[in-house]
Parts: structure tokens; sequence; C-alpha cells
């Protein structure tokens, strides 16, 4: 009777051992894809997803775009308020971002201060149709400090697979970012789809 019960007891302890092993194996795995500050996806996680989401594209024959944006003078709301209100800033475009995407879409801060969106099942024109309502949401959301409301603008760049010259998620965010420079260049707080 003592050594079933030695056993059972091993066993119960073995199976519980192995529950919290898978457990932290999938938060580490979340901690991997995750941007600690804004919790959207991180860089990497962009490109992983976008690889797959890519290959789907190909062998489905399905669209499949990217926005590329990036915050205007966002070095003059660091200067001026702080990095910790820049922060706050982030996280406020990140939410804006994920509330204005579906749920198959990638949400990422890929750098500092710029995010990318991966759109399966989406075109030049619908994508043009977000990034302008985007970028208008953020426009007229409000960001307050302290008694000011601070104005935080975005430029945007866009492209979408099988229209634009590229083979890779790295050159169509490449596509993108020569846009999002045209946007900055023309004066900033504007899309640019071609
Ligand atoms: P532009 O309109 O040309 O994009 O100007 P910009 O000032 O936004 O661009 P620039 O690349 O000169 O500056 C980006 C700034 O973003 C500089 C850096 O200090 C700040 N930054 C990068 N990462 C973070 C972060 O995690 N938190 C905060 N608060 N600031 C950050
Ligand atoms: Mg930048
Ligand atoms: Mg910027």
């Amino acid at each position: 009777e003592m050594e079933l019960l030695a056993r059972v007891n091993v066993h119960y302890r073995l199976a519980k051992t192995i529950r919290e092993l898978e457990a932290s194996k999938k938060a580490l795995a979340e901690q991997a894809t995750t941007d600690s500050l804004t919790k959207l996806k991180n860089r990497r996680a962009f490109f992983e997803n976008g690889a797959k989401a890519l290959a789907m594209a190909r062998r489905y024959l399905t669209d499949l775009s990217v926005i590329l944006l990036d915050i205007d003078h966002f070095k003059k709301i660091n200067d001026a308020y702080g990095h910790s209100i820049g922060d706050d800033a982030l996280m406020l475009v990140a939410g804006i971002l994920m509330e204005m995407s579906r749920t198959e879409d990638t949400v990422a801060r890929i750098g500092g201060e710029e995010f990318a969106i991966l759109l399966p099942d989406t075109n030049r024109l619908g994508t043009a149709v977000l990034a302008e309502r985007i970028r208008s949401a953020i426009e007229r959301e409000q960001f307050i400090v302290g008694d000011k409301i601070v104005p935080i603008t975005t430029s945007i760049g866009i492209a979408t697979f099988g229209v634009d010259p590229a083979e890779s998620i790295d050159q169509l965010l490449g596509v993108a970012d020569n846009r999002l420079y045209l946007a900055k260049n023309s004066g900033r707080n504007r899309i640019c789809v071609n």
C-alpha cells in the first residue's frame, strides 16, 4: 500500500511539473514576440507572421498589404515633456492602431516610434482607406498632458504584394518605407500610396 501511494505521489508531482513547464514555455514565447511598452507584437513577430502571410498569399492568390507609420516630430514631444510622456504617446498610438485593425492583422511596433501593420486579404484600395482612417483618428485624438492638448500626427506609407515590386516582407516594407519618406518630405501628417 505504501509503495502504491509513493508511486501515485511521484506521478502526481511529475504531471504538475510538466503543466508548469508548459505554462512557462507559453509565457516565454509570448514575451519573445511582444513589445513590452505597448504590448503590441514586436519587430521579430512582425517578420515571422509576415513570412507566413506571404506564403499564404502566394499559395491562395490572396492579397497582402502593409502599413508603415511613423510619428511626426516625435523628438519634440520627448524634448518638451520628457521620455515618460513620450512613452504615453506611444501607448496612445498603439491603442488606436489596435482598435482600428482586425484580429487577423498583425499590429507591431517595429522601431522606436515606428509601427507596422500586416494586412492579409487586403488590397491596395482597402489599405489606403484604412491608412487614411488611422491618420485622421490619430490627428483627432486628444493627447492631454497636464492642462495642454498635445497634437500628435503621423506619416504613413503603404505597399501591396503583387502590385508593388517586392518578393519578400522585407522588400514590401522597403516599398512602404520609401513612400513614408515621401509623405515626410511632402509635409508630414499624410499618407503616401504610390
Ligand atoms: P520625423 O517627423 O522626421 O519622424 O521626426 P522625429 O522627431 O519623429 O524622428 P527622429 O527619428 O529624429 O526621432 C525619433 C525619436 O524617438 C528619437 C528617440 O529619442 C525617440 N524614441 C525612440 N524610442 C523611444 C521610446 O521607446 N520612448 C520614447 N519616449 N522615445 C523614443
Ligand atoms: Mg522614426
Ligand atoms: Mg518620427
